[in-house]
């Protein structure tokens, strides 16, 4: 048996979470500029080398991957890449295959996803309102969203949406948004805007809605017990007793959630990210393309990289401004 990915701090590594395009059919003002450059084609990982990198994954002990991008379902046949995965569902090596996605395509592919073995799907929203959907979002439309969650739940797919708190912009719908969940039976996860990539004019600190607040907030209203779920990420989970709802909290920058990191990020051209809050990657691109008949190489790769992850990130909102920024947008590495 091939021995598990075990990091310098004896957390093993278990999760895998893959960009499979920087390219996006929005342009949400917190994650991108309206005019961003993307890479060249070829820097791509083509798909035949999407599947040999995360089968080799999966082959080191990686038992869940999360596919996301920039906009996961944009890339032009990533159907082939999702059923090359379906192999290791059936042989148990994985256990779960999920993505992260701005819902525009859902309507698309909802139904081959759950063919394809997904059952469960994170679809980003920050807004009810149609016009402010438009202004965050810039290219995106709501009602193509909301048909594309219709088809996720029509087609058997279990849906959490995933909003970013946004100060001055969806503070007011805290909850409609909590009702509108409850009533489809949908988890909601709130996550704080984090300080990723050049994105324009856009200020930061304006735009941070500290979720400690956010809970204070609903907690005027509703009982909130913390629940023991640990998912080796930054996310905490409460319930609302009065309604049974469960909501989640992303909160990289208030909380330390490093000591129990479970993953790791792979790009879409093979760069390997240890930590989303720290500059240090590996390639993988190279051994993987310099040895088309052999992985032993890329194993090798694998393990080196995993030697050499940090033991956290240095995120940081002082009160003067934003520290432990990252030069690389959030679309690059996937969130
Ligand atoms: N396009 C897909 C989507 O929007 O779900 C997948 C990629 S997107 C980068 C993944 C998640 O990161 C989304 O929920 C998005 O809202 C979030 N995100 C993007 N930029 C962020 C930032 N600067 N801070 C916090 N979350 C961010
Ligand atoms: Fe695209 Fe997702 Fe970034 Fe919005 S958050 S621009 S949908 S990658």
């Amino acid at each position: 048996m091939t021995a598990p990915l075990i990091d310098p701090f004896q957390r093993a590594i278990n999760y895998l979470r893959v960009s499979v395009t920087d390219r996006c059919d929005f342009r949400c003002v917190y994650c991108m500029s309206e005019n961003m450059t993307f890479l060249p084609k070829k820097e791509l990982l083509t798909l035949e080398e999407l599947d040999r990198m995360c089968s080799t994954f999966v082959g080191l002990g990686v038992e869940k991957l999360r596919i996301t991008g920039g906009e996961p379902l944009v890339r032009k046949g990533i159907m082939t890449f999702f059923d090359a995965m379906t192999q290791h569902l059936d042989s148990g090596a994985l256990k779960e295959l999920t993505l992260t996605t701005n819902g525009s395509q859902m309507e698309r592919f909802a139904d081959d996803l759950y063919a394809a073995g997904v059952r469960r799907v994170n679809i980003s929203l920050d807004t009810l309102d149609d016009k402010k959907f438009a202004d965050i979002t810039r290219w995106g439309r709501l009602p193509q969203v909301i048909k594309g969650i219709d088809a996720a739940q029509k087609a058997g797919l279990r849906v959490k949406i995933n909003t970013v708190a946004l100060k001055g912009f969806n503070e007011d719908e805290l909850f409609t948004l909590l009702d509108w969940c409850a009533s489809r039976d949908m988890d909601l996860t709130f996550i704080e805007v984090m300080p990723m990539g050049d994105i324009g004019n856009e200020d930061r600190l304006d735009q941070y809605w500290k979720l400690s607040d956010l809970r204070s907030t609903l907690r005027e209203t509703y009982t909130l017990t913390d629940l023991p779920e640990r998912t080796g990420g930054p996310a905490r989970y409460v319930r609302i007793e009065e309604t049974g709802q469960k909501i989640g909290f992303i909160t990289p920058l208030t909380h330390n959630f490093c000591e129990s990191c479970n993953r790791v990020r792979l790009t879409c051209t093979g760069e390997l990210y240890m930590c989303l809050g720290q500059e240090d990657m590996a390639d993988l691109r190279a051994p993987l393309r310099n040895n088309p008949g052999s992985d032993a190489m890329l194993q090798d790769a694998i393990r080196a990289a995993i030697a050499l992850k940090p033991k956290g990130h240095d995120f940081d909102y002082s009160r003067q401004g934003v520290d432990g920024r990252v030069s690389r947008h959030m679309s690059h590495t996937g969130g």
